[in-house]
């Protein structure tokens, strides 16, 4: 799933291709994506997009008064077309025709439709559900006192931040690599943070967001690709040596993500074999 750097990117270079250009049309062949009836996806014709922006992982396409609120899910892409989609094609979800004969396109792999899209009133979209209940954004990190106000429940780290209400923008790959380059253990609760743990958290967010970014701004050219070239040192390299202390990173493998960490730096040594050893550890 694309998080808060990949959305980010993917915001920034398909607001530099269509802002401006102005919408002959829009359809959504996906039955299920639009989450909003009225105003009708029919009200964008004849608008101009004025930009395109993010909230968490979700992206905000705006069309002056009306606003596109778009959320990939797992299995989505955003992405701007030269040619229209042909109708048969089975992935297209959401179709923004532009007069210029391009189409700004929201496509899903896979056979479940769970990406979503809604039309809003620009000025509704903070009060919008999906958006007042995430939390403050990832990156910029927030300071560290709020982060550690934030952080203060008695949850494991690891679901703690991917949850978007406490933080927005981090997911199953990022949290990984947050909280190794923090060098925390994803089962340490929240709330037992030390001061000094949640400074060096909100550095390694920061550090890893600001990094992320700055790679695919080096890397993405015009058009952003299906799979990024996501600059990832543990998350899915079970098996591989730590780029840091070279001991064998660790994964523990749940029912729809793997957790991947570093036992010599982040657990104290322990290797956590599932989900009922790891309850055990703080
Ligand atoms: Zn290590």
């Amino acid at each position: 799933m694309p998080e808060l750097p990949e959305v980010e990117i993917a915001a920034r270079r398909i607001g530099a291709a269509v802002t401006g250009a102005r919408v002959e049309s829009s359809l959504a062949p996906g039955m299920v994506t639009m989450k909003t009836f009225a105003p009708p996806l029919d009200a964008l014709t004849g608008t101009t997009i004025a930009g395109v922006g993010r909230r968490g992982k979700m992206f905000v396409v705006g069309f002056g008064d009306l606003s596109l609120l778009i959320h990939l899910m797992s299995a989505g892409r955003l992405q701007v077309w030269d040619k229209r989609a042909s109708l048969r094609d089975k992935a297209s979800r959401l179709l923004v025709r532009l007069e210029d004969g391009r189409e700004l396109r929201l496509r899903e792999f896979g056979t479940q439709q769970r990406a979503w899209a809604k039309v809003l009133p620009s000025g509704e979209v903070d009060a919008d559900e999906a958006v007042a209940t995430v939390g403050p954004e990832a990156w910029p990190a927030p300071p560290a006192e709020d982060l550690a106000a934030l952080l203060d429940q008695p949850r494991h780290l690891h679901p703690l931040l991917r949850d978007q209400r406490t933080i927005a923008g981090i997911g199953r790959s990022w949290v990984d690599e947050v909280l190794w380059t923090a060098r925390l253990s994803p089962f340490k609760k929240g709330s037992e943070l030390e001061a000094e743990e949640v400074q060096r958290l909100c550095d390694a967010i920061q550090e890893r967001m600001g990094a992320a970014l700055e790679h695919y701004e080096e890397v993405i050219g015009d058009t952003v690709p299906d799979k990024l070239p996501m600059p990832l040192e543990v998350h899915r390299r079970s098996g591989e040596p730590c780029p840091r202390c070279a001991t064998k990173i660790e994964a523990i493998h749940f029912k729809d993500y793997v957790l991947c960490y570093c036992p010599e730096e982040q657990t104290g040594g322990r290797v956590l074999k599932d989900r009922r050893l790891s309850r055990l550890l703080k």
